[in-house]
């Protein structure tokens, strides 16, 4: 294929050097077409644009220098060194190699001149270069300085930096050629004074000698925030999309049951806070129109978002049609059929529970009761939405702890539920506060509703970090607050991937604490016992039967004991900062002062200590969620592998933050606008399909 066949679409076999074994390794990049290597953006840079004087060189850099052989020479320092001592007039410099074959000892003869690329370090004789790279100078040659900053690309098994290096510029002339459509509106950016697609792609392969390194380095060049912004915004744009999609589909009007309603939030022992009572005003709303609810409730541990998931769901059985609220452990999912069992007694209505643990005939009278409607309401895992289960008429769904779950499982969830009547209405529910930014690019396929206000009289949980080599202390701690009539909770170490050890830990900590205090009724919940044996644990704990209860971090979503007022978490320099804030939510649910102790493995490490200076400085689960992300980044934040949220090949959720909101102006203009081609930018980015299904 000669040159001029060649465009962006071509696939890379039509580069010169790229065989079927090449395709192959390339394939594993993620790099099937010409246009793949545009995006295949180098990680860092290296200067090999100048020389380095040998007297100028500073330690600690890495450099590109040249100079004369003086001498080679072999030493023992423990083993065999090679030692070359090169000099240019200005300075001296030592490379030493310890690996090293005889032709290449002998190649450093007194006079050869010589190139090197590598780090500058003080040696014991002056500076010396441990294994540069090298390459010796003809009669007459110059130092082979480079025009461009040398990119270093993301390697893989058999694909050498040289390679790449190749590949990419046999890209570039096809960029040059045939540069890929221009897709952001030019008034977008010019508002954000960017580059056009060609130049930043252009510029990031072969920066000028002039570039701004450390700013490229940090990802913050506006070449690269020009493609990150293009990657955000066709994200953004596909979820957007599937939010449209859902107001072309039908689902039932939910408009009655205003009377039973009132009398039902008349009938609480409480009062809803006015973020209660203004996010159950938002979900009446969308439940009474004709196409499906698509919401997420954000709001901070113990804001109450239980009771507003009860009233969308009294409202959809009012209206006539089935409820379902999905939790993700057995022990929520149960605790949350006791509530609503009690909220909705006097109205009469009995939820069904449907979980893995059920036992065949129990299972099979609720599928019966799911399938022919008498189950108004069903409460359970997501045993729920497995194989088998058939909803006589679904209109509402309910996902409480949405972070364990993903968009893909949300849009399951969608198309199960989907029946004569269209499809139900969603209401997701997340555990954590997601810091708002995060927010837009994880759930642009929602609305949102804050509850931003917490039950009145509710006191910030008193946290301190100690020691576990003041055990005793603890213990005493524990001793005097069940004296004064509370309850406590003591979370065993977590210890990862292993639900034996991680029982073991809990057995030890439990027979540990049952022998320290003799005198204290204690339970124990883990993650390996029955489900019925874990309930009754945990409501003997509630009924105050139990006065402290050793858990394993089974407990770590949604529990709710409002007397529980102490909360001890064992290594707590071992777990995430989202996790200890749930954790520790789990106390200070009633109007008395709570306290949480975080008992740590000394020393602690810097990012450790931070983590643990963050939960004594705030309860704000708003701020803890920004430090989290800040710490960990998303992935880890909203609950890792099951979020559905794509690798970005560009952009960083964390380092790109304050691009959202400008990708999400972009994006509603674009919407707008006729002459945008919006289907274009998804395909670019997220390929044929769109990631998040049909777009
Ligand atoms: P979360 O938002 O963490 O899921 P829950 O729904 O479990 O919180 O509620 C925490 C506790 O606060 C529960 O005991 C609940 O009954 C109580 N609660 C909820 N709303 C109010 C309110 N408006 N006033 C007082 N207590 C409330
Ligand atoms: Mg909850």
């Amino acid at each position: 294929m000669s040159e001029e066949q060649i465009d962006a679409a071509s696939p890379l076999t039509v580069l010169k050097g790229v065989g079927p074994a090449l395709a192959i390794k390339l394939e594993r990049l993620g790099l099937f077409r010409v246009e793949d290597l545009f995006f295949l953006l180098p990680l860092r840079y290296e200067d090999r644009t100048q020389l380095v004087r040998l007297g100028a060189l500073v330690a600690g850099t890495r450099c590109l220098v040249s100079g004369e052989v003086l001498l080679a020479e072999t030493v023992y320092r423990g083993r065999r060194n090679l030692l070359v001592r090169i000099a240019d007039g200005s300075g001296q410099l030592t490379l030493r190699f310890f690996h090293f074959s005889r032709s290449q000892q002998a190649q450093f003869q007194p006079g050869v001149r010589v190139t090197c690329f590598g780090d500058a370090r003080q040696g014991a004789a002056g500076f010396e270069m441990i294994h540069p790279e090298y390459r010796l100078l003809r009669e007459g040659q110059d130092a082979a300085i480079n025009e461009s900053l040398t990119p270093i690309y993301p390697a893989t098994e058999g694909v050498q930096q040289g390679r790449l290096r190749n590949l990419t510029d046999q890209a570039l002339r096809v960029l040059h050629q045939s540069p890929p459509p221009e897709l952001l509106p030019r008034d977008i950016r010019d508002e954000l004074s960017m580059p056009s697609l060609a130049d930043a792609i252009d510029y990031l392969h072969r920066p000028p000698p002039e570039a701004d390194v450390e700013l490229l380095q940090q990802g913050l060049h506006p070449c690269q925030q020009r493609l990150a912004f293009e990657e955000l915004l066709a994200h953004y744009l596909s979820l957007r999309n599937l939010r449209t999609l859902a107001d072309t589909k039908a689902a039932p009007a939910l408009r009655n049951g205003e009377v039973e309603v009132a009398r039902f939030i008349d009938g609480l022992p409480f009062d809803l806070t006015s973020a209660q009572q203004r996010v159950v005003d938002e979900i009446l709303v969308d439940l009474a129109r004709p196409h499906p609810m698509m919401r997420l409730i954000q709001g901070d541990v113990g804001s109450g978002k239980t009771v507003v998931a009860a009233i969308a769901c009294l409202k959809a059985i009012v209206c006539g049609v089935q409820a379902a609220i999905m939790a993700p452990t057995e022990l929520l999912a149960e605790q949350h059929w006791r509530s609503f069992s009690e909220w909705l007694r006097p109205l009469e209505i009995e939820p069904a529970w449907l979980a893995g643990s059920q036992r065949a005939a129990a299972r099979r009278k609720t599928l019966a009761s799911i399938a022919d409607g008498s189950a108004q309401l069903v409460v359970g895992t997501h045993a729920l939405f497995q194989e088998g289960v058939d909803f006589h008429n679904l209109g509402l769904v309910v996902i409480d702890e949405q972070h364990r779950f993903g968009v893909h499982q949300r849009m399951a969830l969608r198309d199960k539920g989907a029946s004569e009547l269209g499809h139900p209405h969603q209401l997701v529910m997340t555990a954590t506060p997601i810091p708002r930014t995060l927010a837009m690019a994880a759930y642009a396929d929602l609305d949102t509703s804050i509850i931003d206000e917490l039950p009145p009289g509710r006191q910030p949980v008193k946290t301190v970090a100690i020691p576990a080599t003041r055990r005793d202390e603890i213990i005493a701690r524990v001793r005097s607050a069940c004296a004064a009539g509370q309850q406590a909770f003591w979370v065993c170490p977590l210890i990862e991937e292993s639900d034996v050890l991680d029982f073991q830990a809990a057995e030890a900590s439990y027979a540990m604490l049952t022998e320290a205090l003799p005198e204290l009724r204690v339970g124990l919940v883990h993650g390996r016992m029955r489900a019925a044996e874990k309930e009754r644990g945990m409501q003997a704990f509630k009924d105050g039967v139990i006065q402290l209860l050793v858990a394993t971090t089974v407990i770590e979503v949604g529990v709710d004991v409002p007397n529980a007022r102490l909360m001890i978490i064992e290594n707590a320099e071992r777990m995430g900062l989202s996790q200890l804030h749930q954790l520790r939510g789990r106390v200070g649910r009633g109007p008395m002062q709570s306290h949480c102790v975080l008992v740590y493995k000394p020393p602690l490490g810097s990012n450790s200590r931070t983590r643990l200076a963050v939960l004594r400085d705030t309860n704000d689960g708003f701020v803890v969620a920004q430090r989290d992300l800040e710490l960990r980044g998303p992935g880890e934040l909203l609950g890792t592998r099951q979020t559905g949220l794509p690798d970005y090949r560009i952009a960083n959720l964390v380092r790109d933050a304050s691009l959202m909101p400008k990708v999400q102006l972009a994006a509603e203009a674009l919407r707008q606008s006729p002459a945008a081609d919006a289907a274009a930018i998804i395909r670019r980015w997220l390929g044929d399909a769109g990631r998040y299904g049909k777009v």
